[in-house]
């Protein structure tokens, strides 16, 4: 017998037509490519939003052709987001932090037939747009008399022409949930980048998720500036609940520096932000010469790479404001853990709620975990095993878009190439991605435990830890340290920070100052280069 309740398809037209009715006074606030701040309101974003979805019909797209962006964080990123995507459209984000060939292999890959682009990425589109003949019209982000009249692009037209003269009313189509939505190519270290593909479905449900009280606890009380990027993974599908719930969002546009952030943070009473770490050192670094406080700033989502304890320490301690630690990736939408306390943890000292605070966190309803040992065995939620973690649910990937690299999963569960622990309560903390473990002795050495140690020290900016071949330990850790401008900082003083800090064994062999370390289109550590960077380093005897 089926129930008999009303079958609606989940969409993401539903979002913005919620908001605009019951928080259409909602601000959404933006900083501009041009440096100006821009407000206006839910209400009006759903009135481009449709402005939008009729300038995509006016050209005949079909249902599912892909319309790319290379856009900071920005209202009108935001109206596409729901354009697109509502009027049946895919919601290509492209990274600009990624190679010229590579975004335009991937704007081929996905037949993009529209690449709506902020002005900053004029000359990357002029790079570019010959390689791609699928491309039938380039959109700059812009107001008309800000078009060049010589780009050289074709078919280019400023965004504010594009849905100027279009009607205010549309109708959203209604079609199967399991259309579609949006699609995010993968970092892609190794080979060409895989896209993962969303769908109506797996975007509301992650929406409605990511607002629950022990995941992001979003609501209409909150001023939300979102550093995480819409072009990495949907801004963590900030967006989308920020229309469910009704905040007030707060978007950065370019101006990602320390400085910025704060001064936004403060003008507009931000009171949430989320972001990946290195944002955030950014921000801290330019408040404590400066003497800076928050007035506002409550709590902080950090993920995309781990926090290092420090920084939740400075946070707290410093400024006030509670750190939620978060786990997830571009396959999984991307949220799947994050760190909040149970009502027993509430009478630990400080000290030991720290320890758990610091833990990638627990799953939230909607994805499962598991960790797994040789040959697929289970292993124990003890909190001291480190296994290969496997995930499902529905907004993690079942396969990539047209089949690339095969099937991912193995008996239906995605392994997520990152090594962790699950403790009895649940509690996922990552040791490390797969191809950075570091076995030493026939003992795995967690790289990130190595890194937080050192980024801990008053001295260090940033810190990598990679395994070096050892003739009787097999591997031992070093660090690459780069030092913060101005500090002085040797070998042995890092060393020698170590100590009681971690097990002997776990201390790094040897401390290489380098000027920076090699980082990726997403803001991760590129391993792989800085292994090349160090292939003439040898551990010192002893
Ligand atoms: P991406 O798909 O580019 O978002 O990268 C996802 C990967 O980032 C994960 O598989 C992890 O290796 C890493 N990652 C994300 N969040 C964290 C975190 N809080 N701690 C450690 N690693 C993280």
């Amino acid at each position: 017998m089926l129930g008999l309740m009303q079958s609606q398809p989940l969409l993401i037209s539903s979002l913005i037509d919620f908001a605009e009715r019951h928080h259409g006074d909602a601000e959404i606030v933006s900083r501009r490519v041009e440096g100006d701040i821009h407000r206006y309101r839910w209400r009006d974003v759903a009135v481009r939003a449709r402005q939008v979805a009729h300038a995509l019909d006016g050209m005949n797209l079909l249902f599912s052709d892909r319309v790319a962006t290379l856009a900071w964080n920005g209202y009108r990123h935001l109206e596409l987001y729901f354009g697109v995507s509502g009027s049946g459209r895919v919601l290509h984000t492209i990274n600009p932090r990624l190679h010229p060939d590579q975004i335009a292999w991937i704007a081929n890959h996905a037949e993009d037939q529209v690449l709506c682009f902020d002005m900053t990425f004029l000359p990357l589109v002029q790079a570019v747009h010959a390689r791609c003949p699928t491309i039938r019209q380039f959109v700059a982000l812009c107001d008309p008399d800000k078009l060049p009249a010589d780009s050289g692009i074709p078919n280019l037209v400023s965004y504010e022409a594009w849905i100027g003269g279009q009607p205010a009313a549309y109708e959203w189509p209604s079609f199967d949930e399991n259309s579609a939505s949006s699609m995010c190519y993968t970092s892609g270290t190794t080979g060409n980048p895989k896209a993962a593909l969303y769908s109506h479905r797996s975007t509301i449900l992650h929406a409605y998720a990511a607002a629950l009280p022990d995941v992001m606890c979003l609501s209409a009380r909150d001023a939300v500036l979102p550093v995480v990027p819409m072009f990495h993974v949907n801004a963590w599908g900030i967006p989308y609940s920020a229309a469910l719930v009704g905040a007030k969002l707060v978007f950065p546009g370019p101006a990602m520096d320390g400085k910025s952030i704060y001064e936004l943070i403060e003008a507009e009473k931000v009171n949430y932000a989320a972001g990946v770490p290195t944002v955030w050192q950014m921000m801290l670094g330019h408040m404590k010469p400066n003497n800076l406080r928050f007035s506002t700033l409550k709590r902080t989502v950090i993920g995309g790479s781990a926090c290092p304890p420090a920084m939740i320490h400075a946070f707290r301690d410093d400024y006030g404001v509670e750190v939620l630690h978060a786990w997830g990736m571009t396959e999984m939408s991307p949220l799947g853990t994050l760190c909040t306390l149970k009502n027993k943890h509430l009478s630990l000292p400080a000290e030991e709620q720290m320890k758990i605070r610091l833990k990638q966190g627990r799953a939230i309803f909607g994805v499962d975990l598991k960790i797994v040992g040789e040959g697929g065995r289970d292993l124990p939620w003890d909190g001291k095993t480190p296994g290969d973690l496997y995930v499902k649910g529905p907004w993690t990937v079942r396969e990539y878009f047209k089949g690339e690299g095969g099937d991912p999963l193995v008996d239906g569960w995605f392994p997520t190439g990152d090594v962790a622990t699950i403790d009895a309560d649940g509690y996922m903390q990552i040791t490390d991605r797969s191809k950075d473990v570091i076995k030493s002795g026939g003992e795995w050495i967690s790289t990130i435990d190595v890194e937080n140690v050192a980024v801990a020290h008053p001295a260090v900016a940033m810190a990598a830890c990679i395994g070096m071949k050892h003739p009787k330990w097999d591997e031992r850790p070093i660090v690459a340290v780069v030092k913060k401008p101005g500090a002085q900082l040797t070998r042995d003083e890092l060393l020698a920070f170590y100590e009681g800090k971690v097990a002997k064994w776990q201390i790094p062999d040897d401390v290489v100052f380098v000027d920076a370390i090699p980082l990726g289109a997403t803001g991760k550590m590129l391993k792989t280069r800085l292994r090349e960077m160090l292939k003439d380093y040898h551990l010192p005897a002893n």
